[in-house]
């Protein structure tokens, strides 16, 4: 189990007696920062059985992380519970200078915060770069915002003037987070920002690939000012440590694959605890005739490949007009193959390594099923181990046929297939043909017609002529998955308020019994029915 300093019960000093890691002869400043991290969560402390962090950039031993026990989560949500007390009483203003100044701290911290994230996820620097910016917009969205939309509304009331009635939202308690690996930062910590502003506690349960930066992102939380022990990180196994949480945690926020999502759909509902769950996609991009061949073929590629396409919301299926869609793929292929792919903790590559061999697996699984099947490998098609254990060409298909894997299996990784279509309505339908209902994009000139094709489409987030970034950064707005994507949402006002309850505190005034409870029932009748009738002129 890993926690942050203050966890109760579980948490060590860093100790220079602490035994040698695999890692600690590595001798590099990354390495050395990791070493730091792990020893202060009870690295190898007494018998604990722990679990081997491996590095995707080489696939060697980055350190321990110890494997967390039903006993840890109690302690974690035990010891967060008692914070989130004293918690509840501070100002929604104070709240708020604390996630401003983590903002400002995750910015100072760019550079090391992008060597962990390289470090245990392999992706390249600029998507690593794009989890800071994600935390920062977020960190400050709910600053800005969260003191107004947490405070106390008057709302309208039967009798205006007899009833007075407010609403407050009430901190749910402790929320628990159970994250992925493919976004450490962002999908960890996120959340968590909105769940902090609204008053909770927190405790984590990171992807046991991908524990460090969880780690760190918490001290630098409590550097900006968070009460140490409010927001605690628990490492180890899905079915030990998540369902321990799921089962005390006060409301669950997961992000993860749909299979896990209903089991923790089916253990929330058997306690009444609610949650938010976002999960797999299976994304379409709808390509119109009009567009400028040479700009749509750049944005596939990030829509695409970003982050190896191990993005929740990358984009892995395209409908190309069959006017275009011979110059289209030639473009896109042109543009997929001079992606610079390499493995290293630095700016240099624009594609990194696979973030296990579990992800080497699938991806060569789906490639090798649809060329079985008659698929076209137009880019891309092979494994790189000279660059890395599990690195894996960005990969584009055509001719796939219904009888493929990936023709509606999510890969998860760098491959997309591509499919000409007679015209917009047949794209749609394509499009809409799925469980699924995450993310979808639309290159189209004619932005207005963009959009048209956009309101057509059947999954929570549309950008029009962007593959992902448009829609997942306008923070304003909520973010979520349709179907089998998701329940709930993440961002704007509903991505604050599902961390509270909401109370209705109501006041009758004495002025009311000139209408209310006359002994004589039909008397009460005719009074109340003249004042439901005044009620026409009121404004809701
Ligand atoms: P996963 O469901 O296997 O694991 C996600 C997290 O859940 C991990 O921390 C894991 O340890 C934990 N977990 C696993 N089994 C559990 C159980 N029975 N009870 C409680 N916790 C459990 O998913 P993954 O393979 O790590 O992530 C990839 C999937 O996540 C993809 O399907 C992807 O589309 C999805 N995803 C969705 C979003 C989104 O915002 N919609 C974002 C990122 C990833």
């Amino acid at each position: 189990m890993s926690t942050t300093e203050t966890s109760a019960g579980t948490a060590s000093a860093p100790s220079e007696s602490t035994a040698p890691t695999p890692t600690q002869d590595r001798g590099t400043p990354e390495r050395a920062e990791l070493i730091r991290l792990a020893r202060r969560v009870d690295l190898l402390e007494d018998d604990r059985p722990s679990h081997t962090v491996l590095s995707p950039i080489d696939g060697e031993p980055l350190g321990l992380m110890p494997i967390g026990t039903t006993d840890d989560v109690t302690a974690a949500i035990t010891g967060a519970r008692r914070a989130q007390r004293m918690w509840a009483e501070t100002s929604t203003k104070d709240r708020a200078r604390i996630l401003a100044d983590y903002a400002d701290l995750v910015l100072d911290h760019r550079e090391e915060l992008c060597d962990l994230i390289q470090l245990e996820n392999g992706k390249s620097r600029a998507w690593a770069f794009e989890e800071v910016a994600d935390t920062t917009i977020t960190a400050r969205y709910y600053a800005k915002t969260g003191p107004k939309l947490l405070a106390e509304t008057g709302r309208a009331s039967a009798f205006p003037g007899l009833i007075r009635t407010v609403e407050r939202h009430v901190p749910k308690g402790v929320i628990g987070i159970i994250s992925p690996w493919n976004y450490p930062l962002s999908l960890a910590v996120g959340d968590a920002l909105a769940a902090l502003m609204a008053g909770n506690g927190v405790v984590i349960k990171p992807d046991s690939q991908t524990p460090y930066t969880a780690l760190r992102a918490v001290e630098l939380l409590e550097e900006a000012g968070l009460p140490k022990g409010l927001m605690r990180v628990v490492t180890g196994q899905g079915r030990v440590v998540g369902t321990a949480i799921i089962e005390s945690a006060d409301y669950v926020m997961f992000t993860g694959s749909t299979e896990t999502g209903k089991s923790i759909a089916t253990q929330s509902a058997a306690r009444l605890v609610d949650f938010s769950a976002e999960l797999g996609g299976k994304n379409a991009m709808v390509v119109t005739d009009d567009i400028d061949v040479e700009r749509a073929a750049k944005v596939a590629t990030i829509a695409c490949f970003a982050n190896g396409g191990q993005l929740c919301i990358a984009i892995e299926r395209i409908y190309v007009l069959a006017e275009v869609a011979e110059q289209f793929t030639k473009a896109f292929a042109a543009a997929t193959r001079a992606l610079r792919l390499g493995s290293e903790v630095g700016y240099g590559p624009e594609m990194g390594p696979l973030a296990s061999a579990d992800q080497l697996d699938k991806m060569r699984e789906h490639v090798t099923d649809a060329v079985s099947k008659g698929a076209t490998v137009v880019a891309g098609g092979d494994a790189r181990p000279e660059l890395a254990p599990w690195f894996h060409e960005p990969t584009i298909l055509t001719d796939v046929p219904a009888s493929a894997a990936v023709y509606r299996e999510e890969t998860f990784g760098p491959l997309v297939s591509i499919y000409p279509v007679a015209n917009v309505d047949e794209a749609i339908a394509a499009a809409n043909d799925t469980e699924y209902g995450l993310n979808a994009s639309v290159l189209c000139r004619d932005a207005s017609r963009g959009r048209a094709i956009a309101r057509r489409l059947r999954a929570g987030t549309v950008n029009v002529n962007d593959g992902y970034a448009a829609a997942w950064s306008s923070l304003d707005a909520p973010m979520g998955g349709m179907g089998a994507s998701g329940v709930g949402r993440r961002h704007g006002a509903v991505g604050l308020l599902k961390y509270t309850e909401s109370q209705n505190i109501s006041t009758r005034s004495p002025l009311l019994d000139l209408v209310q409870r006359p002994s004589n029932p039909r008397e009460y009748a005719e009074r109340l029915s003249t004042a439901l009738r005044l009620q026409k002129y009121l404004p809701f």
